[in-house]
């Protein structure tokens, strides 16, 4: 190490060693005293991230780090990780674990029981593959244990409705705020996490093939985002008046109306944001849902706007509707019609900022689209994102790349990803802002 650098300080010194990657931390150990104290400090590694893949790294870390951010833990390396971990005093706060079998779950649990004990876990990552659900009881048992978990996300591929009920000789506080859950059914397991942490819970995503414990859902006071598939239950959720955020993420869902969701729509909450997501070009279920939104009493109210598989031509239809929003997304097959193009203006539109759309064919030929840039010309105001991520392709033989007109700009400095304008930076602009006007 640089001589100069042992002249600075103890906490210049720390920040220093916290930008290392964690090898190099260890090696720098090794130099004198000072080092090897401060290389120890927590700020060191308060932000480092490291996964089974590491071995030797992961294992030096837990034997001597006094915390680490997060350790993601995938199937192979789960034994000689709970080993290490017996005996660990680091404090993890995010923790990733991917359970392949009997045997895996089993190591889970003796990880997840040291990290635990220690205090400090905040955020749980489980992804379960197959297994049988008495093989998972004590693992589930233990994580809904844990004491001031902020964020869980289950991916579950069994069926755990015959699970045992879960009794913990610790019942934890109230205290997740964030829960998401991808499962086959409201099992014992989701069903005490959701009664438990009731009046914490803020952000709720359930993926769930079968059925959704609206009972429970109704009863969350906190209740600010809830994404879920097309269920006819939902109807029974018109009465959560704080719930701000909505997604419909389904993609096996038939075309047809959803009477449940559209009475939630019609008589719901006010949402700000919402999202649908499903097969592309439903237009029967688009549309119920579109006009249900577009007569509900969110739709003066909403600012963000996400859709996929509904037609561009609903879409135009309905955006005179929606007077605050500030954000469209929108994820269709082909380029959009004019007929929506035409329908994003001033008069229509008045606030939106964002319009993120699917480019076809050559994203620099989209871009130089005169419909592209009418809609820029048009709406002074708008940022145009394209989604993706975009690329351009080498040997792109549109007339545009073989001009070589910005191809090289678009190429670098994250170019296509820039917010496409047809004014000049100014203060409330992204910082990826940027003129894009060529006809006008
Ligand atoms: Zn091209
Ligand atoms: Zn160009
Ligand atoms: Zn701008």
């Amino acid at each position: 190490m640089d001589q100069s650098l042992l002249a600075l300080p103890d906490d210049a010194l720390v920040r220093v060693l916290a930008l290392l990657p964690p090898r190099e931390v260890f090696r720098l150990r090794l130099v004198c005293r000072r080092l090897r104290d401060l290389s120890l400090h927590r700020d060191v590694w308060r932000s480092v991230g490291l996964s089974g893949g590491d071995k030797g790294l992961l294992q030096a870390a837990l034997r001597l780090a006094p915390c680490l951010r997060e350790v993601t833990l995938l199937s192979p390396d789960l034994q000689a990780a709970a080993c290490t971990v017996f005996n660990t005093k680091c404090v993890v706060t995010d923790l990733k674990l991917s359970v392949q079998n009997e045997t895996d779950a089993a190591w889970a649990t003796a990880i997840v029981q040291r990290f635990s004990t220690l205090g400090g876990l905040r955020d749980i990552r489980l992804y379960l593959h197959r297994a049988a659900p008495e093989a998972l009881h004590p693992l589930l048992l233990m994580v809904y244990g844990v004491q001031d978990l902020s964020v869980l996300n289950v991916h579950i591929h069994s069926d755990m409705s015959q699970l045992p009920p879960l009794l913990s000789d610790l019942e934890p506080r109230p205290s997740l705020t964030v829960l998401a859950y991808l499962g086959a059914a409201p099992d014992p397991f989701l069903c005490s996490l959701l009664r438990t942490h009731a009046a914490t819970l803020e952000d709720v995503v359930l993926f769930l093939a079968d059925g959704l414990p609206t009972s429970l859902l109704g009863s969350m006071p906190r209740l600010r985002s809830l994404w879920c598939r097309l269920t006819d239950d939902l109807s029974q959720l018109k009465s959560l008046s704080d719930l701000d955020s909505f997604g419909l993420l389904d993609r096996e869902v038939q075309d047809v109306p959803c009477p449940g969701t559209v009475d939630f729509l019609l008589q719901g909450p006010r949402l700000r944001t919402v999202e649908f997501d499903f097969e592309p070009n439903h237009p029967i279920l688009g549309a119920a849902l579109l006009e249900a939104l577009a007569q509900s009493p969110s739709a003066p109210v909403l600012e963000r706007l996400s859709l996929h598989g509904v037609q561009d031509s609903l879409v135009a239809a309905a955006l005179q509707r929606f007077p605050s929003l500030r954000a469209l997304a929108l994820e269709l097959d082909a380029m959009p019609s004019d007929d929506f193009f035409r329908a994003v203006s001033p008069a229509s539109t008045p606030r939106l900022a964002t319009l993120q759309l699917v480019p076809h064919r050559c994203p620099h030929a989209w871009l130089h689209d005169p419909a592209v840039q009418d809609v820029l010309a048009r709406n002074a105001g708008l940022h145009l994102r394209l989604s993706g991520p975009p690329t351009l392709e080498d040997d792109c033989a549109c007339r545009w790349c073989l001009w070589r007109c910005h191809r090289d700009e678009l190429r670098t400095h994250a170019g296509l990803q820039s917010a496409f304008s047809a004014h000049t930076r100014r203060p409330g602009c992204p910082g990826d802002c940027r003129r894009w006007l060529w006809y006008v």
